[in-house]
């Protein structure tokens, strides 16, 4: 039985994929009977996949266009040829 200590010491291993199936199965024990951990894992584990998502995001072409129109609309800059 290992304690929330163990677990949190233990998280980044479990989070990690490579993590060792006797390492895992002991933290998803202590993550069945504890809701504090639970918590702290799943909140990390979200985190982890929230900052692995970010990619940069190029700007839609549409956007970009209107906000060329706008620009040129206020300095009165005639669009290239
Ligand atoms: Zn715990």
């Amino acid at each position: 039985m290992i304690t929330c200590k163990d677990f949190l010491s233990e998280l980044n291993e479990y989070l990690d994929e490579d993590c060792r199936d006797e390492v895992r199965k002991e933290l998803e024990e202590h993550l069945d009977e504890c809701p504090n951990c639970w918590v702290i894992c799943n909140t990390t584990q979200k985190t982890i996949e929230i900052y692995r998502g970010m990619d940069p995001i190029p700007i839609p072409v549409g956007v970009h266009d209107r906000l060329l129109d706008a620009l040129r609309m206020k300095s009165q800059i005639a669009p290239p040829a």
